[in-house]
């Protein structure tokens, strides 16, 4: 893609009409407590628009378009090829408007716009296209039975479904929720986090130009408490799919018990390791690492944030680590077009992080480099990469969801002890292995507990590939055929002949 000037990008940036309105039933609508709040932009700590605070009755108002959209059959029953038309032109418009979304995500979340563009906006198109052309493409089933009778087995849309999404890759996430969902035949209410709600608003916006029946995907802003928490409660939503957090993701549980026994599917957090051999090639360990750990300044569930080494390389290893980050990985502004990592999500989370990295400190675990508060000159939350030694899986640093840019480096002697520390967390949502001893390698990875483990290279993925979590990290896939099973229900439907 074309590499614009920052100039380009602060200039778009003035233009830009940010919308705070609901989206509901095809429409914008204000909230009907009329009450707001303010989003403060991370790049520079500036406002970065005004949105709608929704509330249960707001939630109350989708769930009632979601629920007649889908009663109506409107988008249900239409001809899957026309579906999948709509859908295939949604992706489209995605890309035709690129360049703002990409914009709009960067206000919110402060990443750089050109990995906006390029990562974020393209995953989502790809997102909205890989379940549009599957529309057509899948068949119900015939169970045997004898030849007295006949019994279909039909896959069907679940209704109402609520979409609850995080702050870190939101137009992404809501792809891989919204995508499949409504490929099914679902109507859907989407609940994005309250820190990066603008391209949600703005990708229900186009699918209503691409054809997508009003009601069909509804958007309401606002906090988790306020908004989520209604959604999830409520009696006529058939299913939630959440990504966030551990915490957030057993509440979910709880409100699906209170209720309706709604389903759900939990994307929730990570702290994945990546074992290096001393086998192993460490110019590729090394970039494997700083990508994997400090991409998106480390807000990534899926980070290697545990590198767990082999003692005898854990020395070169870190220094080519960081050799990496300093060649490769530039912190800068976001609209600065060579800027590779930007700025942390929000204040809150900037002192989260360096109260962390404090903690881990006082645990006995040693700073190599970075890990700072930097640019603050922006008025912007900025942490550089960094990596710390001395690091025992039992401390904090090991242990918690940092979500920043932080490795803690936890050295080992024998593989039965790599593994050990490596399958040693709550979580199993990813994992990585390097060594040239393909026998380790397959060994290794068969006894890997995540949703993902990678070889001699960390952190690729293609829509073709389910994405999710063991253990505490969650249950359900996103991406993938399978992905669309979740949002469906078998009906069998049984005729006996004379
Ligand atoms: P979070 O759990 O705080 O919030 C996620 C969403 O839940 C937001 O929309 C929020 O408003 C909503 N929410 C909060 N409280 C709620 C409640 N009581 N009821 C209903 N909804 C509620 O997570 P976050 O800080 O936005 O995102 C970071 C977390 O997400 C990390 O733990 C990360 O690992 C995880 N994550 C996981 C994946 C994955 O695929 N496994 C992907 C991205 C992020």
């Amino acid at each position: 893609t074309t590499q614009h000037s920052r100039d380009y990008w602060e200039k778009l940036l003035a233009g830009l009409r940010l919308e705070g309105r609901h989206f509901i039933d095809g429409d914008y609508r204000l909230p009907l407590s009329g009450e707001t709040f303010t989003r403060i932009r991370p790049m520079d700590g500036r406002s970065g628009g005004v949105l709608s605070r929704g509330n249960a009755a707001d939630i109350d108002a989708a769930v009632a378009a979601a629920r007649a959209a889908f009663a109506s059959g409107i988008w249900r029953q239409k001809e899957p090829g026309e579906k999948k038309k709509i859908m295939l032109r949604w992706a489209d418009l995605i890309r035709a408007h690129g360049e703002e979304l990409a914009l709009l995500e960067t206000i919110d979340v402060g990443k750089p716009v050109m990995a906006s563009l390029n990562v974020d906006v393209r995953l989502c198109a790809d997102g909205i296209q890989y379940y549009a052309e599957m529309i057509d493409k899948m068949y119900d089933e015939i169970a045997p039975t004898g030849p007295k009778a006949r019994a279909l087995v039909r896959k069907v849309p679940l209704g109402v479904v609520g979409v609850i999404t995080p702050w870190n890759y939101p137009m992404i996430i809501d792809a891989w929720k919204v995508g499949p969902a409504i490929a099914a035949g679902n109507s859907v209410v989407l609940k994005p986090a309250e820190q990066s709600s603008l391209s949600a608003l703005r990708l229900a916006a186009l699918g209503l130009e691409a054809g997508l029946p009003a009601g069909v995907l509804n958007v309401v802003t606002g906090y988790g408490e306020e908004t989520g928490k209604p959604l999830s409660l409520h009696m006529d939503v058939d299913m939630i799919a959440f990504t966030g957090s551990t915490e957030v993701g057993k509440l979910i549980m709880g409100y699906a018990a209170q209720s309706n026994v709604k389903r759900v599917a939990l994307e929730l957090g990570g702290k994945s390791p990546l074992v290096v051999f001393e086998d192993a090639d460490l110019d590729a360990a090394a970039s494997a690492v700083a990508w994997g750990c400090f991409y998106n300044s480390g807000e990534t569930c899926h980070a290697s944030t545990r590198l767990i080494v082999q003692r005898s390389v854990q020395d070169r290893l870190i220094e080519k680590i960081r050799e990496v980050t300093d060649r490769e990985i530039a912190l800068k502004h976001p609209l600065d077009p060579s800027a590779q990592i930007g700025a942390m999500i929000e204040e809150a989370h900037l002192e989260k992080v360096l109260g962390m990295i404090a903690a881990g400190e006082r645990e006995g675990a040693r700073r190599v480099f970075g890990a700072e508060q930097v640019l603050s000159e922006t008025g912007g939350y900025y942490v550089s990469p960094g990596v710390f030694v001395d690091v025992s899986n039992d401390m904090s640093l090991a242990r918690q969801e940092i979500f920043g840019p932080v490795l803690a480096a936890i050295a080992f002697d024998t593989e039965e002890e790599a593994l050990r520390l490596a399958n040693d967390t709550i979580y199993g949502l990813a994992g990585a292995v390097f060594t040239t001893d393909m026998d380790r390698a397959h060994r290794f990875s068969e006894r890997l507990h995540a949703g993902t483990v990678w070889i001699n290279t960390y952190d690729m993925s293609n829509f073709a590939t389910p994405f999710g979590g063991f253990k505490q990290s969650g249950f359900g896939r996103d991406r993938s055929v399978h992905a669309i099973d979740k949002y469906c229900d078998y009906k069998t439907i049984w005729q006996q002949f004379a």
